[in-house]
């Protein structure tokens, strides 16, 4: 958590402990931090224990504007830590949501006594990546949702389902939106791949069929894939 006065702020909690931690600053150190509402701030660190974090403000700025569309990750569940790499790797490359999927041919389940702590999990996951990459903004992570529901629910502008074996568009090549107010989502499927009626529904749903090219990617590196590409076009 932060506290921010008018010549000095304060950092507590997980925050803190990234600066002390992974990033190793040290009192004097001169930063750039940005908050939630974008705005920057250039401090020095005058003090740092293990609990908080002290800095004097030099200069304060507002943010990058954002200019390209947000990008929405639906990622069908993936077994072992094979979802906490995906929405780690997300989070590097700067999406700005993730929505777990339970779809037909995926092995994992949540168990609903487990679902808040596994997203807050996730959650902190994101956070983390994003703080490392130099985000301004950490992607939200949502409670996971079953396929047939997010198909009739979305409203995406630009909805790309990523399906291998079908004869479909490259990614590279179908059209995107081009407004900050639109939304990217990607689809990724799980390991077991989409079930017939979940494609037909996802098309029934608007989605368009994408294609990451003639082999098979696990769905972990289709994600990463499809997300790399997706932000490079609208560049990021
Ligand atoms: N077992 C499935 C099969 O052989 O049909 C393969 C599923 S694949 C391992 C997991 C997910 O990654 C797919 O549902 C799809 O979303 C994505 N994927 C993998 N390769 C792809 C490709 N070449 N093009 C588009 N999507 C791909």
């Amino acid at each position: 958590s932060s506290e921010i006065r008018e010549t000095e702020l304060t950092l507590t909690g997980d925050l803190c402990h990234h600066l002390r931690a992974s990033l190793r600053v040290k009192p004097g150190e001169v930063l750039w931090l940005t908050d939630e509402h974008r705005q920057r701030y250039q401090v020095r660190v005058s003090a740092l224990t293990s609990q908080a974090l002290s800095a004097v403000i030099l200069e304060r700025r507002p943010g990058p504007i954002e200019t390209a569309p947000p990008v929405l990750l639906a990622q069908a569940l993936l077994k072992g830590d094979h979802m906490d790499w995906v929405v780690q790797k997300a989070s590097e490359l700067g999406v700005r949501t993730i929505l777990p999927l339970i779809s037909r041919h995926g092995v994992v389940r949540p168990q609903p006594e487990r679902v808040a702590s596994q997203v807050a999990r996730w959650q902190r996951i994101a956070t983390e990546a994003a703080q490392q990459s130099e985000q301004w903004q950490p992607p939200q992570v949502l409670v996971p949702l079953e396929v047939r529901r997010f198909f009739s629910s979305h409203a995406a502008t630009c909805a790309l389902l990523l399906a291998e074996r079908q004869d479909t568009v490259g990614l590279t090549h179908v059209p995107l939106p081009t407004l900050p107010t639109d939304t990217v989502t990607l689809i990724v499927g799980p390991e077991g791949g989409w079930a017939e009626e979940e494609l037909s529904h996802a098309i029934e749903g608007q989605c368009r069929a994408v294609s990451l090219g003639e082999h098979i990617l696990r769905a972990d590196t289709a994600a990463v894939t499809a997300l790399s590409i997706v932000q490079s076009r609208l560049g990021r």
